[in-house]
């Protein structure tokens, strides 16, 4: 395994620290005496019998917020204690794509395929633009900036879905220490066709990772509130389904799948076209149907953060865990919104 290099050591003035920025290493290196955890036949279906987890890249802090780009097969990942975005292509290996990033969390594409992304230090949605500057799409509920949009999805109307927990303002680990203006964790349901901004839950503690499934008449979202918003270590690890109503409502909410203490928290997830929700958890990825049974678990020897289908046919899974991006090719493909091949 690489370690990675410490390579620039030196004060960052705006946030008055010491800096230790550890270099992006191409790894690509399959796992060692990694081997899947099988809990349910059915997993057998969903993984390829020769997959081997691989590492792709080394060097970040705290990987998130994968994003394929179909364009040119690459993914883009964001190493938010660095405020960094980081970029891994096949052949071009991995490199620093954007810093600072002002601090971007999740990331998801647009209708138009353009990239959308949560900035904890900016506290909005906005769009990235290929001079590396941003768009601002939303950044504020009722006259009150958001706390720190966390994770994103856009529904086939348009609509962008994201969760607002504060984990970017409640240090300067993640972003600008900061009061929250809301005052609560919200789920919004952004509108661009109207400029509706809606809260659409209140439900979910520290709302974090969201997806639909495929047919969009579920919202999972999940609550990491018990990984601590700075004091407080009581709270869920679980994920929460609702109803979605008319497209934008959400009702009816239930606990779907819920961790062990020892299995950390589910923190970002995607569905795949099955209706399986594939979960991170700090043990590795945990796949779960759609009524809520654990099929099995592809172990990840860091924390793991979230994942993303990406590939020409959306059957390889790329997954962020602590100081690195990981992948394994997978026999089923992530969902795409209804209408769209
Ligand atoms: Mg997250």
């Amino acid at each position: 395994m690489h370690e990675g290099h410490w390579a620039v050591v030196g004060m960052d003035s705006a946030r008055r620290r010491l800096v230790l920025v550890p270099e992006i290493e191409t790894d690509e290196t399959p796992v060692d005496g990694w081997a899947l955890v099988v809990e349910d036949r059915a997993m057998h279906a969903l993984l390829r019998p020769s997959a081997l987890l691989r590492r792709l890249a080394t060097g970040t802090v705290w990987a998130e917020g994968a994003v394929w780009l179909p364009e040119d097969g690459s993914v883009l990942w964001s190493d938010i204690p660095n405020d960094r975005l980081l970029r891994w292509h096949p052949e071009q290996g991995a490199n620093v794509h954007l810093e600072p990033a002002e601090f971007q969390n999740g990331h998801t594409l647009d209708l138009d395929g353009s990239v959308l992304a949560c900035s904890h230090g900016r506290r909005r949605i906005e769009r990235l633009l290929p001079d590396g500057s941003a768009e601002a799409i939303v950044d504020r509920w009722q006259g009150r900036r958001f706390n720190s949009p966390n994770d994103i999805v856009v529904a086939s109307d348009g609509a962008i879905w994201f969760t607002d927990p504060p984990y970017g303002i409640v240090s300067d680990y993640e972003g600008h220490k900061a009061e929250s203006e809301i005052g609560d964790n919200l789920v919004f349901r952004f509108d661009r066709a109207t400029g509706e901004l809606d809260a659409v839950t209140d439900w979910v503690e520290a709302p974090n990772g969201l997806a639909f499934s495929p047919d969009e008449s579920i919202l999972y979202v999940s609550d990491t509130s018990a990984a601590g918003l700075g004091t407080d270590a009581a709270g869920n690890r679980h994920i929460v389904a609702f109803d979605v109503v008319d497209g934008r409502r959400l009702a009816n909410a239930r606990v779907f799948y819920a961790l062990d203490a020892t299995d950390g928290v589910p923190d970002g997830f995607r569905v795949d076209a099955l209706g399986n929700v594939w979960t991170s958890a700090w043990d590795g990825i945990h796949v779960v149907t759609a009524d809520g049974r654990r099929l099995g678990r592809i172990p990840v020897p860091e924390r793991t953060s979230n994942c993303v289908f990406g590939g020409r046919d959306r059957d390889r899974l790329f997954i962020t865990a602590s100081t690195s991006l990981y992948e394994i090719d997978v026999a089923v493909s992530g969902a795409v919104r209804p209408g769209r091949r």
